[in-house]
């Protein structure tokens, strides 16, 4: 079970104040969704001004990425990305699931932008998808729009691998480039957007601040369930570990298992890309794994690692061995018979291994190895000689332990009664406060 809190005092434009129901369409149209936007020029230039970043992983401008795909000629096509593929986020199924009104606002606007023609809501939630369709159902976005489910994989959601499935193949990533915005589905630019970055695009539409100054993250470790909020970019690592009740955590594991690891040190950090990057880490889709007393950083890397070898698509040679070469060797160190030489080795392949592969997945593996190496020196060596405590006792899982579940949403439209605004931060236009009751019949 994950559970779903708006921050208090914070502002929550996506997570909105009724997280746990559905949004209606009524209740999105009187919030002030789905208005047509007249100058799409003036929309792109405020996605610039707001600075507003990709949601699902690597953080690049969208208004870049929406400029790409509109100029490269020819007739683009959009593509919503909800193919969440880090097992420690749950935000873009709540988000699919909770507000797919949201999600196909941003799509429709990201085409109104781009010119394209079609767009697609690619993901593998069987909910999500029946909510989307659900939602196409009620309201024609101006655009033909297609739901496609694809098999859950930790690379699916990668960007060529969104292409190569939706044109009829594999969901597993290709070389680049090209990239989508040159030669994407079905040979057209395409876009291809994370739904949270479709939601705050739509947002931005509407309010000219607020709408990109926060990120949905998702926080797990520690007795409690995850917890799937919305906070400011800005706020220290240290807040959001007290926020998720693990105030002194062992260790942090960042973006998925896209970020690596950070020793307890670094709780000062903020949720800020470039001071995340600076520290070798970084926000990616903002999943946030603390680990507590009882869990020792060489066993989850160990998890880490196998699970990510486990989900390589074996397409790269240097994956395949690389991967599955760290995997071995920390699986090794936590269980206490790893000698200097493996511990050498994942130096080695930590610095030489990035990059190299077709996507993300084996330069994933390698930081995760080398922040356990950089941040951890100490409890690397004494894992040379025997196991820790710990380890002893709870030996790696393969990964199991790192997936959080989606929040549960209630199933019943719900139907916007009140609207009581402004609701983001002070001299912000903010998201509109709904009070949302059942829908009586
Ligand atoms: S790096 Fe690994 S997961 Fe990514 S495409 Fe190559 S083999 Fe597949």
């Amino acid at each position: 079970m994950t559970t779903i809190r708006t921050p208090t005092g914070d502002p929550s434009p996506v997570l909105g104040p009724n997280p746990q129901t559905v949004e209606s369409l009524d209740g999105y149209l009187a919030a002030g969704g789905y208005r047509p936007c007249p100058d799409t020029g003036a929309l792109l230039d405020r996605v610039a001004a707001a600075d507003l970043r990709g949601r699902g992983g690597a953080g690049f401008p969208a208004a870049t990425k929406l400029r790409s795909v509109r100029d490269r000629g020819g007739t683009p096509v959009v593509v919503a990305n909800g193919e969440e593929g880090e097992p420690g986020s749950a935000k873009d199924r709540w988000l699919m699931r909770a507000r797919p009104h949201l999600v196909l606002d941003g799509l429709a606007l990201a085409a109104a932008i781009t010119g394209a023609d079609r767009g697609y809501v690619y993901l593998s939630d069987a909910v999500a998808a029946e909510r989307i369709r659900q939602a196409l159902a009620e309201r024609d976005p101006g655009l033909p729009v297609s739901v496609l489910r694809t098999e859950h994989a930790y690379v699916a959601g990668e960007e060529t691998a969104v292409v190569r499935r939706i044109d009829g193949g594999p969901a597993l990533p290709t070389a680049k480039p090209p990239r989508p915005f040159e030669r994407g589905v079905g040979g057209a630019p395409t876009l291809v957007a994370n739904v949270e970055t479709l939601a705050r695009l739509a947002l931005l539409s509407r309010y000219r601040d607020g709408a990109a100054t926060t990120a949905l993250v998702t926080l797990s470790g520690g007795p409690r369930h995850p917890l799937l909020t919305e906070v400011r970019y800005g706020t220290p690592l240290r807040t959001l570990a007290e926020l998720h009740g693990v105030p002194q955590p062992r260790a942090v594991l960042m973006g998925g298992l896209f970020g690596g690891l950070l020793d307890p040190d670094r709780l000062e950090l903020r949720l800020d890309q470039a001071e995340l990057a600076s520290a070798g880490s970084g926000l990616g889709c903002g999943a946030i794994r603390f680990l507590d007393a009882d869990e020792c950083p060489v066993a989850i890397t160990a998890d880490a690692l196998e699970l990510l070898a486990a989900e390589s698509s074996r397409q790269c040679g240097v994956c395949v061995s690389g991967t599955r070469a760290m995997a071995e060797t920390l699986s090794a160190l936590a269980t206490g018979v790893c000698g200097t030489e493996g511990t050498a080795n994942l130096a080695r392949w930590s610095r030489g291994l990035p990059g190299r592969g077709a996507c993300g997945l084996l330069d994933a593996a390698a930081r995760l190895a080398g922040s356990l190496l950089a941040h951890f020196p100490e409890l690397v060596a004494a894992h040379l000689r025997r196991p820790c405590p710990t380890c002893a006792a709870t030996p790696p899982d393969s990964g199991r332990r790192l997936h959080v579940p989606a929040p549960d949403i209630a199933p019943g439209a719900q139907r916007l009664t009140a609207i009581d605004r402004p609701h983001t931060t002070p001299g912000a236009r903010g998201t509109a406060r709904a009070t949302l009751s059942p829908t009586s019949g």
